[in-house]
């Protein structure tokens, strides 16, 4: 999202925000879970750009492996970096070392990528368990969870794609944190009808 500093705008001669608060209260937060994807994942990147978005990836550090200068080209666009496991296991109960193994080792993959570690998390299906909580916490990560889950994953064809544009559309409100996914085929055409009128 673009930074405001001035909202309201700076005629106004009383009501002022505090800087913690100076996000705009009219844009949304794009988030997206699971990549990097070797083909939408810069599709997605390619979008955003057109339109001058920011937005949040949590990505699985197994992936991030395997395709780092993906990562490096979300870093480098300014993107916020998320850290969501190094397998995305199945929500179960994880020991805390399995656990602390799973932050840790995505934290590690995505450092290595960008030379800059990740300051939130966001656990596999959105679910926490306490060894998670405990995992993620102790390696100084912010959690990130969702105010509208576009459903993009339930996706399986262009006419669903364009339902779940327009529901999204319909649904959005100021200050949402909307989850996506960059490992969808449909994100893309779900981003072009949705992007024009997210954001300024
Ligand atoms: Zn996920």
């Amino acid at each position: 999202m673009p930074t405001h500093t001035t909202y309201p705008p700076p005629t106004s001669r009383f009501a002022r925000r505090p800087r913690w608060s100076a996000r705009p209260s009219t844009s949304v937060r794009l988030t997206f879970d699971d990549g990097p994807h070797p083909e939408f994942t810069p599709e997605v990147l390619d979008l955003l750009a057109e339109f001058g978005v920011t937005a949040t990836f949590f990505f699985v550090g197994r992936r991030v492996i395997q395709r780092p200068e993906l990562v490096r080209r979300v870093h480098e666009a300014g993107h916020t970096l998320g850290n969501h496991t190094f397998t995305h296991p199945k929500p179960n109960w994880l020991h805390f070392p399995a656990a602390a193994r799973e932050v840790q080792q995505c934290q590690r993959a995505v450092s290595d990528a960008t030379g800059s570690p990740p300051r939130f998390f966001r656990p596999p299906m959105g679910r926490w368990t306490p060894p998670l909580w405990f995992a993620h916490s102790l390696a100084g990560l912010k959690p990130m969870g969702w105010t509208l889950d576009s459903g993009d994953w339930r996706v399986r064809s262009d006419a669903d794609a364009d339902a779940c544009a327009d529901e999204l559309l319909a649904a959005f409100r100021p200050g949402d944190v909307i989850l996506l996914h960059d490992y969808h085929p449909w994100i893309g055409r779900i981003l072009r009808a949705v992007l024009p009128h997210i954001g300024e």
